[in-house]
């Protein structure tokens, strides 16, 4: 898998030439304190880069536009120590194109009741200063993320550091590139989408590979990785006797290797970070790769099968943004419920594709027969997905627009056992409960394939949102069917609205 350097985001404090030298450098050191205690935090993966502080509107502009150009800047956060006249952010916040951050902030916590005189009021204005920043920004229709509060409370450094994720989100999104093998499902509609605005709108390029070369690529990995990768799936999970060295089936094992070897040597060769299959299109391929997909799920790349390019994106832009914390991230699908009354449950499943980041305990690879694809049984790895809370997300074309849904939903251990299921599974209780959940989902058009996440939130998806200017209508613990209902039909005005004529 492809990494990237630690990201970088822009710190630029505002004020204006009057207040003189030596106030301004006073705003300087308590901007540079206040971007030092947001490294010190532990929930910020990137690194805040402290900038000049900034008193006119060439300087405005020039940062913004050196940003702009910076590889590794992936967003900017401002901030109004002291007054900053707006007009003079006019010309920098029109020609900004990196996601921005409003942090409504002071450097102290508590007011020095007994010395407070005029020279204080005068260096901690931001109480007024960033209303005069806010108002410019709705004037002119940018898109922010507020945070209020003292950087030493951790709840804003939190907010900060998902607003921060949901940059590296996507900034990951503005270059990737997906490799699709094979077309969509035949008849299937929601999986399809505009390819073309997608790429405007969302920065990923989506294009078709033939599988055959794919083919030459797994028929080309040398026997000593074949070797090597059976060697680590022995160290790594419980692998079914029938597939273990001398048992009946190895050679099936051996195959799902180099299926995982030639498909990860092609998509490393084309750069690419996210990919989708069509059992209805394997050309030579002996096996649907289900091992391999759920290999390279976990190491990072976005998957969606039955050609579904969307959720494969979505998928490896979540996996971004979620890296490094606790709980994985998968490709998922609504599959069966269980619908005793009050025990309402989602089972969500694949034919082999799901992500063993989210799995409960050490996977078992099994191999067992499936009737679609027309080929050889698959491997694949079985598990229960560990419980807690997650988010699945879909995301819809409705023609005119994207759409992103969200429902929260807490991740439960299955009822019972299910030994008969040869497939890894999820389990969950969507929120607010079974019926608001699925009634609101099938109004708003929202796709059966989803990315299942618990280490993504809903203030990562609000913000990833907002810097796409797309749609997202979240379904969680506070949602009431016929008000779901009304957002849907005013989202539906304002989006068309704001598309432009
Ligand atoms: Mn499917």
């Amino acid at each position: 898998m492809q990494t990237t350097q630690r990201p970088r985001i822009w710190f630029l404090t505002g004020s204006q030439g009057l207040y003189g030298l030596e106030t301004l450098n006073q705003v300087a050191v308590q901007s540079q304190q206040l971007v030092a205690a947001l490294n010190d935090s532990a929930e910020l993966q990137a690194e805040v880069v402290w900038y000049p502080v900034v008193t006119d509107a060439d300087a405005i502009r020039h940062t913004f536009l050196k940003a702009n150009a910076s590889d590794d800047c992936i967003g900017v956060i401002a901030w109004m120590h002291t007054f900053s006249p707006a007009k003079m952010w006019i010309g920098g916040l029109e020609a900004l194109q990196l996601p921005l951050l409003h942090l409504h902030t002071q450097a102290n916590v508590a007011l020095p009741w007994a010395e407070l005189d005029m020279d204080f009021m005068n260096l901690n204005q931001a109480a007024h200063g960033d209303r005069e920043f806010g108002y410019i920004q709705t004037r002119l229709g940018i898109p922010r993320t507020t945070v209020a509060g003292h950087v030493s409370d951790p709840s804003v450094t939190a907010r900060i550091g998902a607003w921060a994720r949901a940059a590296a989100g996507l900034s990951a999104l503005r270059s990737m590139k997906l490799a699709r093998f094979g077309d969509n499902m035949r008849d299937v509609a929601v999986t399809e989408g505009d390819k073309v605005e997608a790429q405007r709108r969302f920065g990923v390029s989506v294009n078709t590979y033939a599988v055959n070369d794919l083919v030459t690529a797994v028929d080309a990995v040398p026997d000593g990785d074949v070797d090597s990768l059976v060697k680590e799936y022995d160290d790594t999970y419980r692998i079914a006797p029938e597939l273990r060295a001398g048992g009946d089936r190895h050679d099936s094992l051996r195959y799902a290797a180099r299926l995982e070897a030639g498909l990860r040597a092609f998509l490393e060769a084309g750069g690419f970070t996210a990919f989708t299959t069509n059992f209805e299109d394997l050309g030579g391929l002996r096996q649907l790769p289900g091992l391999a997909v759920q290999r390279l799920m976990a190491d990072g790349y976005g998957f969606g099968g039955e050609g579904d390019w969307k959720t494969s994106v979505l998928l490896r832009t979540l996996k971004v943004i979620g890296a490094g914390r606790p709980g994985g991230t998968s490709f998922m699908e609504d599959y069966t419920y269980h619908l005793v009354p009050g025990e309402e449950l989602i089972l969500g499943a694949h034919m082999l594709e799901v992500c063993p980041t989210i799995a409960a305990g050490t996977p078992t690879v099994e191999i067992h027969p499936l009737g679609i694809g027309n080929r050889e049984d698959p491997v694949r790895m079985v598990f229960d997905a560990a419980p807690g809370p997650a988010v699945v997300v879909g995301l819809a074309d409705l023609g005119d627009r994207f759409r992103l849904v969200a429902n929260e939903i807490d991740v439960v251990a299955p009822d019972q056992p299910l030994p008969r299921l040869p497939v890894a599974r999820a389990v969950w209780k969507p929120r607010p409960d079974f019926r608001t959940s699925a009634e609101s989902w099938l109004t708003a058009g929202a796709p059966h394939h989803t990315v299942l996440s618990a280490a993504v939130g809903s203030d990562e998806l609000h913000d990833l949102a907002t810097m796409l200017r797309t749609e997202l209508l979240t379904i969680d613990a506070s949602t009431e069917i016929r008000q779901f209902h009304k957002e849907i039909r005013w989202n539906q005005a304002y989006h068309r609205l704001a598309l432009g004529l």
